[in-house]
């Protein structure tokens, strides 16, 4: 979400007129930093931050500085407090008003702070300078109305606000149009969406709808939440072509009375039930994670649970996570707070047996022809190894060699965005590579983007009017209700 939002930033930026500052400047006339609050830390990160460039502003009068974000929504005033050389302080409800207080705060020669309550326009309608030429965030909605007891994001990100469907296919037919293959639909908790306007099943025509887009050859979303799960999702995910069977679905923790001390209002037996589902239905379906170990009062027995679930749900990747407290949140309050060493020492044992689970499941692609989306390289040790890298349908990182049968590289010919079919060879905990020649090579459009160094840029003004609230009810697609 806030790597979406700074291609939005810099959308709206361009449009008011600056320019993107070559890289290696170290004195650019503004520089902004978007904040996040869900890690530990950030804090610590941003005033040491500004703290460096603090010298450099003074060196260089005329210089703003300005700081946006989940942090700004939370400490608003105190960060100019604590840092009286920034400029301008805006949340997370409100990031197309910075070219105004920009300007706002160079006219008055005085720090501009504006924090709103809630969304002032809905942030899809904004221009957004993307950062891929072959795979771009779409927003279908912002805000979550769960209240897990460890989570910072609705206090500072409100209540959830769906977008229309028409807006969302219109900014999918956008991006298509500029030769984008892949889109990831993003939300707080995809499963709810609709639940502004009335329709529980929204989700699923969503997906649907997006079917019938032609030239858009994957479709990704992320998150969705087990408690609000629903069987047409499934089917949706099954019976629509373009739509990736890759799924990545936060478990946090195994243990039931964990997860209701966290209030997720699911239990383990459900979570499995979903990806039992989803493995009869897509049976090549890589399922990913979310977990968090030492919640406050978890016991050994419930961390047992949580290996537990994790060795049933073979998972082919789990990002994992140490509590810690965050201010402003139920849990940092809690009693029982686990000690530091209980969990690391926890931790560990998550990793082990999670890197055990994903490299079984990735050894099981050896041997299997994969098509791999080409990405802009890994730097150096691509350039080291001699591969490119790329991620393949089902989401898994995939390094491949390009030399043909007869010794010719092909390095030159396959740019970020084209599609390869290479052969898997070796399986690592966290990639794959693919050392035979490439099966296959498609060019395609994204291709011929990224080597003219286009980027797609969606103008807000395309994409309908600006709308937030309960919009009204607009049917999807025929095609997208056709089950329904
Ligand atoms: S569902 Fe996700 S965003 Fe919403 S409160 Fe829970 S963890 Fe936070």
């Amino acid at each position: 979400m806030n790597v979406h939002d700074s291609e939005r930033i810099s959308g709206l930026l361009e449009q008011a007129g600056y320019e993107r500052a070559p890289a290696g400047d170290d004195t650019p006339d503004i520089v902004v930093f978007n904040t996040c609050a869900v890690r530990e830390n950030a804090d610590n990160r941003l005033y040491g931050n500004l703290g460096r460039l603090r010298p450099v502003k003074d060196k260089h009068p005329g210089m703003q500085i300005a700081v946006g974000g989940c942090l700004a929504q939370k400490d608003r005033g105190d960060i100019v407090r604590k840092a009286p050389w920034v400029d301008v302080v805006f949340g997370t409800h409100n990031i197309g008003a910075l070219p105004v207080l920009l300007e706002r705060a160079r006219h008055n020669a005085t720090a501009e702070v504006e924090i709103l309550e809630s969304l002032d326009v809905f942030p899809s309608t904004l221009p957004t300078r993307r950062e891929s030429t072959y795979a771009g965030w779409v927003s279908i909605s912002v805000g979550c109305n769960n209240t897990c007891t460890f989570c910072i994001v609705p206090a500072l990100r409100g209540k959830e606000k769906d977008r229309r469907p028409g807006d969302i296919l219109s900014e999918v037919r956008a991006l298509v149009d500029e030769g984008v293959l892949e889109v990831t639909l993003l939300g707080q908790n995809v499963n709810s969406y609709g639940v502004e306007f009335g329709d529980r099943y929204a989700f699923g025509k969503l997906l649907r709808a997006c079917g019938d887009i032609d030239g858009l050859e994957r479709v990704r979303f992320t998150s969705p939440h087990p408690k609000d799960f629903t069987d047409d999702v499934i089917a949706a995910m099954a019976e629509t072509p373009n739509v990736c069977h890759s799924l990545h679905m936060p478990l946090q923790s195994g243990s039931d009375d964990v997860l209701r001390a966290m209030r997720r209002s699911y239990r383990s037996e459900r979570y499995l039930g979903i990806i039992e589902k989803v493995r009869a239905a897509m049976p090549d379906a890589a399922i990913t994670t979310d977990i968090i170990v030492g919640f406050p009062g978890e016991t050994e027995a419930d961390f047992q649970r949580t290996l537990d679930v994790v060795r049933e749900a073979r998972f082919s990747s789990a990002f994992t996570f140490q509590y810690s407290k965050r201010p402003g949140t139920p849990a940092a309050t809690m009693d029982d707070q686990l000690p530091k060493e209980v969990v690391q020492e926890r931790y560990e044992r998550l990793i082990t047996c999670v890197e055990e689970i994903t490299w079984a499941e990735n050894k099981r692609l050896v041997g299997e022809t994969v098509e791999v989306l080409v990405a802009v390289g890994e730097g150096r040790k691509d350039e080291r190894t001699g591969r490119m890298s790329g991620r393949a349908r089902d989401g898994r990182l995939v390094h491949f060699a390009t030399e043909t049968v007869d010794g010719e590289s092909l390095a030159g010919q396959i740019r970020p965005g084209d599609i390869v079919h290479t052969t898997i060879t070796y399986a690592a905990p966290h990639h794959l590579n693919a050392d035979g020649p490439p099966v296959a090579h498609r060019r395609t459009r994204a291709g011929d983007a990224a080597e003219a160094g286009r980027s797609p840029r969606t103008p807000g003004v395309l994409l309908g009017l600006p709308t937030i609230g309960a919009p009204p009810v607009v049917a999807a697609p025929a095609a997208g209700c056709a089950t329904h």
